[in-house]
């Protein structure tokens, strides 16, 4: 899984005192992209993946900027992805650095054995919902949690709000809330260089997927595509000059990608419409049709995608829900 991943990279300058670090992951995505303020305080945005070659690539550039694990005192997670922080409780425990997020990735971060009940339960009656067939239940549930040896829970010591500020390198960040890979994401905006922190909110070379969640408050199941979409249109508001990803390279033409990436929603949303003006289908069903057959958390992703496309169908009035036998079957209503 995704070994032969070149390593030993340079860090490269975002602005004044702030640099990506490229960093292997085990996962098909490929590596992942952290930041780090050379400027105190000393801060990462973003850690990488719980995984001995992620590590050592991590040292390794710390090293190349005269840092080090243990001179970190802040850690900026963007949202709680293994991916993403996976490496933030090995970090905190060599350096004491302070971590800072969105108070909704907290149940994540540092989930409570009630938290990883609630999410298992809602996971599987979501897959029950969704009509994924009684004996695949089980490798669904597997699937979805494929990530879970990748990164150690860890406790957040400081929010990180909407309209919060954060300083890395020279100048001071805006916190923007942006829901929908993720219900805690936060990018960084740094308005009077127009420079984004976009992490996995907007990729350059892949359409980042919004993912579905419980809600982390307990109340109804938030929409997440219907949220990205919004939060996507936002980031086109900001007029960034350019967009430093979580994966894959900057992004220079951030709102023609924007564009790009509703397109290709709304694309996928119409082909839903089309196959359920034919018939029928249950989320499952439809996620088969579309994305045909998927392995490991491939297959988790593909039905998430697929639901949360029925969100947005559902909240523009374009479908509408039958029940039978405890699943749930769609049907165009234009
Ligand atoms: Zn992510
Ligand atoms: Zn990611």
């Amino acid at each position: 899984m995704g070994t032969e991943q070149k390593e030993c990279r340079m860090p490269k300058l975002v602005t004044g005192g702030l640099y990506q670090l490229v960093l292997p992951t085990p996962f098909p995505v490929g590596p992942v992209n952290c930041y780090i303020s050379t400027r105190s305080p000393i801060t990462l945005v973003d850690t990488g993946t719980k995984w001995e070659p992620s590590l050592q690539e991590l040292k390794s550039q710390l090293a190349e900027l005269d840092l080090s694990l243990e001179r970190i005192e802040r850690l900026v997670i963007t949202h709680p992805h293994a991916d993403h922080y996976g490496l933030a409780s090995q970090i905190v425990s060599a350096s004491g650095a302070q971590v800072f997020s969105h108070p909704v990735n907290e149940s994540a971060l540092c989930p409570t054995a009630q938290h990883k009940q609630m999410r298992d339960e809602f996971c599987h009656q979501l897959m029950l919902e969704s009509g994924v067939p009684a004996d695949q239940v089980a490798d669904f549930m597997a699937a979805r949690v494929e990530t879970r040896p990748y990164a150690e829970p860890v406790c957040m010591d400081c929010e990180l709000n909407e309209g919060d500020t954060v300083k890395l390198g020279d100048a001071e960040w805006n916190v923007l809330h942006t829901p929908g890979h993720s219900g805690g994401l936060i990018c960084l905006y740094q308005p009077e260089c127009r420079v984004l922190l976009s992490n996995d909110h907007l990729l350059r070379n892949i359409s980042s997927n919004a993912i579905v969640e419980p809600d982390h408050a307990g109340g109804p199941r938030p929409h997440r595509l219907v949220q990205y979409l919004y939060h996507l249109e936002r980031i086109a508001s900001l007029h960034a000059s350019i967009a430093w990803t979580g994966h894959g390279g900057e992004i220079t033409d951030v709102n023609a990608t924007v564009r790009k990436r509703l397109r290709l929603h709304e694309r996928r949303a119409d082909h839903i419409l089309t196959l359920l003006q034919e018939q029928s289908l249950s989320a499952y069903q439809l996620s088969h049709t579309i994305f045909g057959t998927r392995h490991g958390f491939d297959t988790f992703l593909a039905l998430s995608e697929t639901i949360c496309h029925l969100d947005l169908l559902l909240e523009q009035s374009k479908i509408f829900p039958t029940y039978q036998a405890g699943i749930t079957f769609w049907t165009a209503a234009v």
